[in-house]
């Protein structure tokens, strides 16, 4: 995988067949100018006036409650974690159709993670099967929003106020998203999105806590400046700073934030070309999927799309294994995603025997074309054509 993810993408290759990777990072081109400038400022550190201009234009763009820059996503939701006072013995819904990090935050707090499955129409949480996993112990609720789409936030919101518990939106995909023209990482009590290189907005690994519930606010600074109120410090509230609760080194140096705020300028840039590519690729497919019984992504009425990620959902697994040799063998690097993380070497022995078929089948099923900012219309033509080809010799 690393090796492939190295590979240039160079459309302008003479050769038919160059290697159309599955992403290539895009850089808007100001990122070296904005590093240079924090170089220059003489604050390299985190929490400088990059960190505040990239908080900023989430609280102003998107009127979240507080924000605080991480170096993660991961480590956005450790800080969820602590702020939640999750102990040993509480219980956290988490679906399982999601990467590790959506779990293990809750995990290092000692808490036991109940999976949730998948929706049959779509890989985000089964709102509906949440209730019954419910017990006494049940402290939060974390859902993700699936390619930068919505869960139904308005009954899992419900849902948490009737049992009194948290509500965490891993919103690593969904940045510019929406439900009900509420933007996603702003309904739940907390947020967190991801900038790794994979997702829409980047900065090689960076991420972002968003606090929705004030009572938060004042904790979650601490814990993000290592547990020290050095930040209450620098605005003269306090006279001296010193160690007042746990915490870690969550922030990211201002190189990181002046990369990534390169990119927020240039935000709905990069949107409008991503959902060019998007709606291409459904346009060219939909015809094609129905008659061969393939499932497309699903937008809900209440959700909007933000373009992360465009997917098939095969038959079987075999299906999908040889689609994906084939597609390798004409040099298309398309992927499959999530294992099921009940079914982890990890976790599988702590899994209360539970069967989630909708997570299973999204794991064996489902399948991730090519779709970054660079990639040509000719190209995107080349997956197209070479993904119906390649299922018609599967299927015969
Ligand atoms: C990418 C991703 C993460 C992890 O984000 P990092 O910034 O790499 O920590 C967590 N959850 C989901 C759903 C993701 O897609």
């Amino acid at each position: 995988m690393s090796i492939s993810r190295k590979v240039l993408y160079n459309p302008n290759l003479k050769a038919m067949e160059h290697k159309i990777p599955f992403n290539k990072p895009f850089l808007t081109g100001k990122e070296e100018h904005n590093i240079g400038l924090a170089m220059k400022s003489g604050h390299l550190s985190g929490n400088g006036s990059f960190t505040q201009k990239c908080q900023n234009y989430f609280e102003s763009q998107y009127r979240f409650r507080k924000c605080l820059l991480t170096s993660s996503c991961t480590d956005a939701l450790e800080i969820a974690a602590i702020l939640l006072d999750i102990q040993a013995g509480d219980e956290v819904i988490v679906p399982s159709y999601t990467f590790v990090s959506t779990a293990n935050p809750f995990l290092l707090r000692g808490a036991k993670i109940v999976f949730a499955d998948s929706r049959a129409d779509h890989p985000g949480i089964d709102e509906l099967s949440i209730e019954a996993l419910i017990t006494p112990k049940t402290k939060a609720i974390v859902v993700v929003h699936y390619a930068g789409v919505a869960c139904d936030m308005d009954t899992i919101m419900e849902l948490a106020n009737r049992y009194g518990l948290w509500v965490v939106e891993d919103a690593a995909q969904a940045i510019d998203a929406y439900y009900k023209g509420r933007p996603l990482g702003g309904i739940g009590h907390l947020g967190a999105f991801s900038f790794h290189e994979t997702k829409n907005i980047i900065c090689g690994e960076g991420g972002l806590l968003v606090i929705n519930d004030e009572r938060f606010i004042k904790r979650a600074e601490i814990i993000w400046e290592k547990g020290t109120n050095r930040s209450a410090f620098f605005r003269g509230e306090v006279d001296k700073y010193g160690w007042v609760d746990i915490g870690s080194s969550f922030l990211p140096s201002e190189l990181i934030a002046a990369f990534l705020y390169a990119q927020l300028e240039n935000l709905s840039f990069i949107q409008k070309r991503r959902t060019e590519i998007w709606e291409r690729y459904y346009e060219n497919l939909k015809g094609f999927a129905m008659e061969q019984n393939i499932m497309l992504p699903y937008v809900p009425e209440y959700a909007t799309n933000n373009s992360h990620m465009f997917y098939l959902v095969l038959k079987n697994v075999q299906e999908r294994t040889t689609l994906i040799q084939q597609l390798k063998e004409k040099n298309i690097h398309a992927v499959f995603h999530y294992l099921s993380l009940h079914k982890s070497s990890f976790y599988k022995g702590k899994h209360d025997q539970r069967e989630l078929p909708n997570s299973d089948s999204y794991t064996d099923c489902l399948l991730r074309l090519p779709l970054f900012f660079e990639l040509t219309e000719q190209d995107q033509n080349r997956v197209v054509e070479t993904l119906k080809n390649s299922l018609s010799i599967v299927k015969n």
